[in-house]
């Protein structure tokens, strides 16, 4: 059994200290058994027609050496380098991919929870740091280009004078499991698929504690005071740049006062009913591949 949520728990090198060497980086790009995980605007590319049991794509490097990319390193894996591009610039990449295999670009979320999990840790990874390469080709403090160095890990600003350089991002959410023992408190978006109830969520502000986003964001949302905020696991969600932090809370009250900005509804639901009932149209679980489901499966299941 894994521990680790979906997209997390790979088992690869991502060779922090080696990737500052560019000469290293570059013989990799080009070395003959090194293998290339591509993004095409948001999607990820996975073998086609395999929708029970899907798979990354590897590619090597010549199936990409047509395509104007800047691959990143990712890390070394069973003794390979792997790398992800980013060939979004390309408007048919199939085409230009196109090797005999049956390719297509999906939704990571769509084969996220089937995939094997070093995939999913990799396929997450790659498309966290092509959206961040994406947003950042300008330096936030003069507006000059940057470029990417360190294996794709930085990126640099090109005015000699101003030279700062960006880091990759994650945006810190916390997502929390509010109960009173032996209820816990779920809500619902208004956009989420019919039924599905979920723990609440927020992302945290600067000179914010984690604690504190915890108790913010449930209070906003419905009006609720907690206590006992202890943490869970974490989970990172790059859809499209978040570190997932979960935890437990125990509510101080019960009254539920809905902010209609935020939910559509929120309630309280008995831990016997949940695990007896199945999913249908009035109380559906968050998607399986989810830290939100994986909190809620916890508690349901906790010794009392
Ligand atoms: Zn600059």
């Amino acid at each position: 059994m894994n521990d680790a949520n979906f997209y997390a728990g790979g088992t690869f090198d991502r060779a922090a200290p080696r990737r500052k060497d560019a000469a290293w980086v570059a013989g990799l790009i080009e070395a003959a058994e090194s293998r290339f995980v591509a993004t095409w605007r948001g999607r990820s590319l996975v073998l086609a027609g395999n929708d029970a049991t899907p798979r990354a794509a590897y590619l090597g490097r010549d199936q990409i050496g047509a395509i104007p990319c800047e691959p990143v390193l990712l890390g070394i894996v069973e003794e390979r380098a792997v790398f992800a591009v980013d060939v979004s610039a390309c408007d048919a990449p199939l085409e230009a991919l196109a090797n005999g295999v049956a390719l297509e670009f999906t939704d990571l979320r769509r084969v996220g929870p089937l995939l094997p999990r070093q995939e999913g840790a990799l396929l997450a990874y790659a498309r966290g740091i092509a959206y961040w390469h994406e947003r950042h080709r300008y330096c936030g403090v003069c507006g000059a280009p940057t470029r990417s160095e360190e294996g794709g890990h930085v990126r640099r600003c090109t005015d000699a004078a101003c030279g700062t350089t960006h880091f990759p991002r994650t945006d810190p959410a916390v997502i929390m499991l509010v109960h009173d023992g032996e209820r816990c408190l779920l809500g619902r978006k208004p956009e989420w698929p019919k039924g599905m109830h979920s723990t609440l969520a927020g992302f945290v502000e600067p000179g914010e504690s984690l604690e504190e986003a915890v108790a913010r964001e449930v209070f906003e949302e419905t009006g609720i005071r907690v206590a006992d905020v202890t943490y869970h696991s974490s989970q990172p969600w790059p859809f499209p740049a978040s570190l997932m932090l979960g935890f437990h809370a125990r509510a101080l009250s019960t009254a539920i006062t809905v902010d209609p900005e935020e939910l559509e509804h929120a309630a309280w639901y008995e831990r016997r009913y949940m695990l007896e009932h199945e999913d249908d149209d009035t109380l559906r679980l968050p998607r399986r591949d989810s830290i939100a489901r994986r909190l809620v499966e916890d508690w349901l299941r906790r010794p009392r």
